[in-house]
């Protein structure tokens, strides 16, 4: 027993997948497809997904974001959690890594929910903003370039309903944001944004060390 969060050794860790995770087959699928890929390590851990899925189906989430696509792994976990009028606003730079993701989109049946956006994700974030979608959505998930991430947390803030829930992925970077002496532009970026959700009253907080640590923020 423990007060401390566990270290997950690699048979544990399997332990946990075995005992939880209730994939759909292109999830699986899709997560195959995706590991030969030479930045594999930038999809988000099944385990994670699950968790997302839980909270927009406990939120009763329709509108949501998500700023950093890859081959879609998140866009589809999260669209499979949607009801039938849900839609995931996905915002990528890549033509390339978001077509891989497309066919799976379409058998799982929630192609119709992803609306994917190309081009820099401030951009699109800046352009509904500007059409009014303001207050509108219910969930948002950040997991695209670091150094941007404070950028997407504020128009995240003001796209989300109160009591809307932003996700932010990769939070505790492997472990770097921790140690001083790394100071490279992405764990500054994260260490930086840590420190300041810390003590943002416009949100609640929890910082949960599953994957590379997500960040749930709960707008007030
Ligand atoms: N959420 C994805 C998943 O679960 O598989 C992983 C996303 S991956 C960590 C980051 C993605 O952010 C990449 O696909 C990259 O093309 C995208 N990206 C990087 N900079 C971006 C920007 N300025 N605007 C939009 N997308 C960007
Ligand atoms: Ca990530």
């Amino acid at each position: 027993m423990s007060n401390r969060t566990l270290i997950l050794d690699s048979i544990l860790h399997q332990y946990l997948l075995d005992q939880s995770l209730r994939e759909h087959p292109q999830q699986a699928a899709l997560r195959e497809a995706t590991r030969a890929h030479p930045l594999a390590r930038m999809q988000s851990s099944p385990e994670q997904g699950e968790l997302m899925q839980l909270l927009v189906k406990l939120m009763g989430a329709r509108l949501t974001l998500e700023i950093g696509v890859f081959t879609g792994y998140s866009a589809l976990t999260v669209a499979l959690a949607l009801p039938p009028d849900g839609r995931v606003l996905a915002c990528d730079l890549s033509t390339e890594y978001t077509a891989l993701g497309l066919p799976f989109w379409e058998r799982a049946g929630v192609a119709g929910k992803i609306e994917l956006v190309l081009g820099p994700a401030l951009a699109t974030l800046d352009a509904r903003l500007g059409r009014g979608e303001g207050g509108s959505y219910d969930f948002a998930f950040i997991d695209a370039d670091k150094p941007n991430y404070d950028n997407y947390y504020e128009r995240c803030l003001q796209l989300l309903r109160p009591g809307g829930l932003i996700a932010i992925d990769n939070v505790l970077w492997s472990g770097r944001v921790a140690r001083p002496a790394e100071l490279d532009p992405d764990t500054a970026a994260l260490r930086t944004l840590n420190a300041k959700l810390h003590h943002d009253e416009r949100v609640d907080l929890a910082m949960v060390p599953i994957g590379d640590g997500l960040t749930l923020a709960r707008k007030r």
